[in-house]
């Protein structure tokens, strides 16, 4: 068996048991890097020479180890900040950035023996859905070379489903983790928002930018939010304390024991079918393929309750006027001045800032913060911006009320299988539309997985979303587990740059 084809939990035993060496997967993965990563481009930065000297010099504690994910090779998407590593969020106007400090993710993934290939491509400050703004040029799909990844975690979804590193850190503020690893063919999880800090994650939209993981399986996304989660002073959205002392009476969560939840037992489990969910606009062969989940948890026991989710055609608009808003203000502090890329040839301090952000800044993010200047402008805000927060309670009230029925939704991640490169930078309002099923996973703040559920016809992968109630991450991991335990979807992997 060929390293790649091991999990990261896989690997990270026999790793422990010193039956590979921390070098050997390292430079395993480094070989994949090389003779992929051109044809994909789904890395920006490679800092091979760092992962092995972190190999050599951790290597002895490999025996001893109490983290699982010990020794094992990863990679962070580029706007996560790593300390005097490059981190350029995919944009010229962060093109030299070398933070000074390490997100608090990936502090914690270095104290649990990860080892860092580098960093990840991605769209323009993860704007897209396509993995196709990024100044670093497109990512590929490495199931068929000629459509997109997914995005914003392009990079990460193709690296992972390639081969290039066990598992991968990403974000998702509308679908980012969960709509590639649906088009790539991996698992990949947005966890409630507040569980895992923000600090050091360049943002988009803060109140609905969360990091999660992307990786081959729901046990290795288990044990790679294990790492990830946890109360962090230095972002302000982190949620205190053990969740179980928290939450009083409501749903409990402790840290780090989501891994040892996964019995792969789902009976009495209720999956509710939004009928909303399977309407017109979705792809024949991907609802076929999200419907057969439901037959696998049915015969693990689990009850399917189908039941309406009206509120789903408001999801889009709502989501792109908050995110635009947002992001328009986080986007200010690029002005050419404090850090970053500066244009040359200025007079006086508008024309530095005006041909430093003209320049600077992509189409697509150009775009979002014209949009969300104009929300927030004092004529419209109450059309757009009020009207928009108004939106997203109505929604939020409509997951509070399914989730009395149910204990969780299923439903596709995105309307059709990945779309051709190019397709949607002509029509970026199609783009957004095919983003319904997952952006109103985030306004509401709750936790959400993707899982591969099957392949089209073109052989592209399919992917099955799971929806839970706030701190719902244990059950929607379990019962992907249980999915996995039935099916080898998961298992299967692209052939990507390899030579035919
Ligand atoms: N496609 C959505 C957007 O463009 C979501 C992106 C994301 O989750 N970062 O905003």
């Amino acid at each position: 068996m060929e390293l790649r084809e091991l999990t990261a939990l896989e690997l990270g035993a026999a790793i422990k048991k010193g039956e590979v060496s921390m070098a050997e997967a390292a430079q395993a993965a480094l070989d994949r890097i090389s003779a992929q990563a051109g044809v994909l481009n789904s890395f920006i930065t490679v800092t091979g020479q760092q992962a092995l000297d972190r190999a050599a010099r951790l290597q002895a504690g490999a025996r001893d180890a109490q983290s699982p994910l010990y020794g094992v090779p990863m990679a962070i998407k580029d706007n996560i900040c790593t300390r005097g590593v490059k981190t350029s969020c995919a944009s010229k106007i962060l093109g030299d950035f070398e933070p000074l400090y390490d997100a608090a993710v990936v502090e914690r993934l270095a104290g649990a023996g990860a080892v860092s290939l580098g960093k990840l491509n991605m769209d323009e400050f993860a704007m897209g859905s396509t993995s196709e703004t990024s100044f670093y040029g497109p990512v590929k799909n490495p199931w068929d070379l000629e459509r997109v990844p997914g995005g914003s975690s392009g990079g990460a979804a193709a690296a992972v489903a390639a081969g290039m590193g066990w598992y991968a850190i990403g974000s998702d503020t509308g679908g980012s983790i969960r709509q590639p690893a649906s088009y790539c063919g991996v698992t990949g999880i947005k966890p409630t928002y507040g569980t895992v800090s923000r600090y050091g994650l360049i943002a988009y939209a803060s109140s609905l930018d969360q990091i999660g993981p992307l990786c081959r399986d729901a046990a290795d996304c288990a044990a790679v939010l294990d790492v990830l989660m946890g109360h962090d002073r230095r972002d302000a959205t982190s949620l205190p304390g053990r969740y179980s002392d928290w939450s009083g009476s409501g749903p409990r969560m402790d840290y780090g024991r989501l891994l040892e939840g996964l019995t792969g037992d789902i009976r009495g489990m209720k999956i509710g079918l939004p009928e909303d969910c399977f309407g017109d606009g979705l792809d024949g062969a991907v609802r076929t393929a999200v419907l057969a989940v439901s037959d696998v948890l049915e015969g693990r026991g689990a009850e399917i309750v189908p039941l309406p989710f009206p509120v789903l055609e408001y999801a889009v608009p709502t989501y792109y006027i908050i995110a635009a808003a947002e992001a328009s203000s986080n986007l200010s502090r690029f002005d050419g001045v404090k850090y970053g890329w500066r244009a040359d040839g200025y007079e006086g301090l508008a024309d530095l800032y005006r041909k430093t952000r003209t320049q600077g800044f992509g189409p697509e993010v150009k775009r979002r913060i014209l949009l969300g200047t104009f929300v927030l402008s004092s004529g419209y805000y109450d059309a757009y911006y009020k009207k928009a927060l108004q939106a997203k309670a109505v929604i939020k009230s409509a997951f509070d009320r399914v989730f009395r029925q149910c204990d969780m939704l299923l439903t596709p991640v995105a309307p059709t299988t990945a779309p051709r490169l190019g397709e949607s930078l002509d029509d970026p309002l199609q783009m957004y539309l095919g983003d319904i099923y997952t952006v109103s996973v985030n306004l509401a703040g709750l936790p959400a997985l993707s899982m591969p559920c099957g392949f089209d016809r073109r052989g592209l992968p399919i992917g099955a979303q799971l929806i839970g109630p706030h701190f719902g991450e244990g059950a929607l991991l379990n019962t992907a587990h249980a999915f996995q335990l039935d099916t080898d979807y998961h298992r299967r992997t692209p052939k990507g740059g390899d030579p035919a």
